[in-house]
């Protein structure tokens, strides 16, 4: 069961889990988000940064974990 809420960037409870760097302060962290722009491996997203306190661009640097809605066979 999943809601489909789209109001605001930051909510990471979906997706796959994501390796990714803030273009702000370059702090590298691990994320969730359904909303990447570009390639899911390389591409960028927006999500809270803690040390910015504000909602940031991160570039993706690896996928981590694979999302559900992929439903990915190699
Ligand atoms: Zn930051």
């Amino acid at each position: 069961m999943s809601s489909e809420s789209r109001s605001a960037p930051g909510v990471g409870h979906a997706g796959p889990l994501l390796s990714a760097r803030c273009t702000g302060c370059g702090k590298v962290s691990e994320k969730r988000t359904t909303e990447i722009v570009g390639e899911r491996s390389r591409g960028s997203f927006q999500h809270v940064c803690h040390s910015c306190k504000c909602v940031t661009w991160w570039n993706v640097l690896r996928v981590l974990q694979e999302g559900e809605s992929s439903g990915g066979v190699q």
